[in-house]
């Protein structure tokens, strides 16, 4: 972890271009009408070098709380399990377009515990059970958890990232992310990156990279109003997937699989 001084520029840029790429990928694909929802096929990594392409990548987007439990809620009465949908699904498309396979632990507004339970507490934890049970059945892909913050005091916003402890590149793909946020769409977020602990379930037991996106406070009035805007959602799904590729593409080129102008990646984490 650093601060905001120690970060270095070059990888600031670095994600600047990713940014800007991927922008005109998505614009390109919208414009072409290829969006569509499900599993894509064909991703646009290339391992530096050695010229083979990266198996497509799975990733499982994990929106939290739903149903009867609405998690945090908005100083204007938004329930986060709302936000959390909305963001998960935007990037669900952003990401099927880049390539990825993508699962989802819920795409509606529902609890996702076994049937027949009574009383919350036992719900909750049938819930929080089958979503890492989807994580270990698919022990490859990364997990990306959404979820939005809240705090006593108004005073408190930006984006901060929690990692699970369970695979190392947990905390990589935490700090691109992170970085990306800073890049992207809030250059004064000086929040630190944090491991999460064993109150988070998931961060705790899961064994996939998994980071969790705090994507905002909503007892901030401004963040929690961006938050609840289509066109604000649509700019932290598309950071958090800025992000996520850059994690991913250390050591690795960036580059399409038309031939197009391929520099070499480099780690600078
Ligand atoms: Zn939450």
């Amino acid at each position: 972890m650093r601060g905001r001084s120690g970060r270095p520029r070059r990888r600031q840029n670095r994600i600047a271009g990713v940014a800007a790429i991927l922008l005109g990928m998505l614009i390109f694909f919208f414009a072409a009408g290829q969006l569509r929802g499900g599993t894509g096929d064909g991703g646009f990594f290339r391992r530096t070098g050695a010229g083979d392409f990266v198996q497509t990548q799975t990733v499982i987007l994990d929106p939290g709380h739903g149903g009867a439990d609405g998690g945090a809620v908005g100083v204007n009465g938004t329930a986060e399990k709302e936000l959390n949908l909305a963001i998960a699904l935007k990037l669900r498309d952003m990401l099927t377009l880049q390539g990825f396979t993508v699962y989802m632990t819920r795409e509606t507004d529902k609890m996702t515990c076994d049937p027949g339970l009574t009383g919350i507490a036992a719900r909750k934890r049938s819930d929080m059970h089958n979503r890492l049970a989807l994580m270990e059945e698919h022990p490859e892909a990364i997990v990306l958890s959404i979820h939005q913050n809240q705090f006593e005091q108004s005073r408190y916003h930006g984006a901060q990232m929690f990692y699970g402890r369970g695979n190392p590149l947990s905390a990589q793909l935490a700090q691109s992310i992170q970085d990306a946020f800073v890049s992207l769409l809030q250059p004064e977020n000086e929040r630190q990156i944090k491991q999460g602990e064993e109150n988070l379930y998931l961060l705790w037991q899961a064994e996939n990279p998994i980071v969790l996106i705090e994507c905002g406070f909503l007892s901030n009035p401004e963040e929690c109003e961006k938050l609840c805007s289509d066109e604000y959602q649509s700019q932290v799904a598309f950071t958090i997937l800025a992000g996520l590729m850059d994690g991913l593409s250390g050591g690795m080129s960036f580059c399409t699989e038309n031939g197009m102008d391929c520099t070499a990646g480099e780690t600078v984490l």
